[in-house]
Parts: C-alpha cells; sequence; structure tokens
C-alpha cells in the first residue's frame, strides 16, 4: 500500500496542519501534523530495544517548532522522512506506519474493516 498523493492542508480541529493523503486502494485520509510527531518512529522519540533490553527515551521539554514541519521527503520507495522546526529530522515513517496513524473519520471510528490486499 502506498499513497499517491500526500499534501499539506489546514487542519480546522487543531488549528495547526495536516497530511492529507491520498492512497492507492482509493482511501483518502489525513494525520495532523501533532499525531505525526507524536508518533515519531525514530529511537530518539520511541525507545529502542537493544539485546532484549528496552530503552525509553526520557521525556524532552517541548521545544518551539516541535509540530512545524519544515521539510519532507520521500526516502526510497518505502518512506517519508520529515525534518521539524525544533531541528529533529530523524524519523523515517513507512507508509504502512503513515497509514496505521491515519485519522479520518473512518479508520478512527474502526467501522472499516482494514482490507488486506494479498
Ligand atoms: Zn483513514
Ligand atoms: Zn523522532
Amino acid at each position: 500500500m502506498i499513497p499517491t498523493q500526500i499534501k499539506f492542508a489546514p487542519d480546522e480541529k487543531t488549528k495547526g496542519e495536516q497530511l492529507a493523503m491520498t492512497w492507492d486502494d482509493g482511501h483518502r485520509g489525513f494525520t495532523s501534523l501533532r499525531t505525526l510527531r507524536d508518533h515519531c518512529p525514530c529511537a530518539g522519540c520511541k525507545g529502542e530495544t537493544i539485546l532484549l533490553k528496552s530503552y525509553t527515551p526520557l521525556p524532552q521539554p517541548e521545544l518551539p517548532g516541535k509540530y512545524k514541519l519544515t521539510g519532507a521527503h520521500q526516502v526510497g520507495s518505502y518512506a517519508l522522512g520529515v525534518s521539524w522546526g525544533d531541528g529533529h529530522a530523524t524519523g523515517l515513517y513507512t507508509w504502512e506506519h503513515l497509514r496505521s496513524l491515519c485519522e479520518c473519520d473512518l479508520c478512527i471510528s474502526g467501522t472499516v474493516e482494514q482490507q488486506v490486499q494479498q
């Protein structure tokens, strides 16, 4: 599953911006930048497991610009790399991860069974 279009749009709910995505299965969804940043998959944000020992990062003070997207670029054919206003740019969002963060009404309410494409 890959997005065929990714663009930024104003987000009325959070008064910020959101990522609007169209997927190759026809799904149209969106994810607020706040959600995107809060689910940054990099080791510094999420922690990592090394030799079965989990490392949990210490809570970081919120810097200005944390939820401001300053750049985005496709990484290979599998992920989106984004940089943020506080200088953070190590998060790579795979398409799968992006899709799981979809906040459209259908995904949030869970009324649509995610169809697994074989
Ligand atoms: Zn959705
Ligand atoms: Zn991160």
